[in-house]
């Protein structure tokens, strides 16, 4: 998108955008520009939601505690959905917000919690996913907003797969391969449907492995020599996909 605005605050809004449209902020988004920010009003931002593009608009009325925006012209069209399914086992929370930010920025479409055996974490809440992809997306210009996916478990995950993502290969990151570059068995998934799956901080177990195994869509690579942790693992294979067979040109 056009980089002219990008020294402005952004702001995902739940609701559609349109030209001229008053827009009551959320209390915590109100308390976050006039008190955080100490925006005036007049002073220019740039909204969001998922769906109608980029909007500049300004601060029309403020108080403490309540926010009125105003929308002035739309510069930049929302961009064609991307489409990267990425599949994480639950990890604690602090590393679990860096996973799935970093899964925003790196152009995840849709974004799943799957429960595997040595994961540390049962349950995760799907509003906190939710609140760190906006975060993640206000930060860096990202227009698309991944969707959030219903937890499941790896054995359920792939006995639906063939239904639920026909055609989609799943990249899964095992760190018991050996450590050959994934880079060949990578650019045999050009122009396909992509999916990637990274393991919980204790590892996919034997069973998990001997379940991967069996299927023809899944695909598993090798980071590297190196043991990385959960979160290292998403951005590591997740930009291994982007370069390879993904949507860098
Ligand atoms: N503590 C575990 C490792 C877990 S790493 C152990 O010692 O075995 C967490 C997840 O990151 C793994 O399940 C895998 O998906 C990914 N990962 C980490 N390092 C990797 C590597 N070198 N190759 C492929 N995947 C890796």
């Amino acid at each position: 998108m056009p980089r002219t605005h990008k020294t402005k605050p952004r702001l995902y809004i739940n609701a559609p955008l349109t030209k001229g449209k008053l827009i009551a902020l959320e209390r915590g988004q109100s308390n976050h520009l006039a008190n955080v920010l100490r925006m005036k009003t007049g002073d220019e931002l740039v909204l969001f939601n998922g769906a109608d593009g980029a909007w500049l608009a300004f601060v029309a009325e403020l108080s403490h505690k309540a926010v009125k925006v105003e929308t002035l012209d739309c510069f930049a069209p929302q961009p064609a959905p991307n489409d990267l399914w990425y599949g994480f086992a639950p990890l604690k929370s602090a590393r679990l917000d860096y996973l799935v930010q970093k899964a925003c920025e790196m152009g995840v479409s849709q974004i799943q919690p799957v429960m595997s055996e040595y994961a540390h974490t049962r349950r995760i809440k799907p509003g906190r996913i939710k609140a760190n992809l906006i975060e993640a997306a206000e930060q860096c210009e990202v227009l698309n907003l991944a969707s959030v996916l219903p937890q499941t478990d790896l054995a359920e995950l792939l006995e639906s797969w063939s239904v639920e993502h026909k055609g989609r290969v799943l990249i899964v990151a095992d760190e018991d391969l050996p450590a050959a570059s994934p880079l060949e068995r990578l650019l045999v998934y050009k122009n396909r449907p992509l999916g990637l799956l990274t393991g919980p901080e204790g590892g996919f177990s034997r069973s998990e492995r001997d379940l991967l195994k069996q299927r023809d869509f899944a695909v598993r690579i090798s980071l590297g020599p190196r043991i990385l942790r959960a979160d290292t693992a998403a951005v590591a294979a997740l930009a291994l996909i982007q370069s390879t067979i993904g949507d860098w040109p």
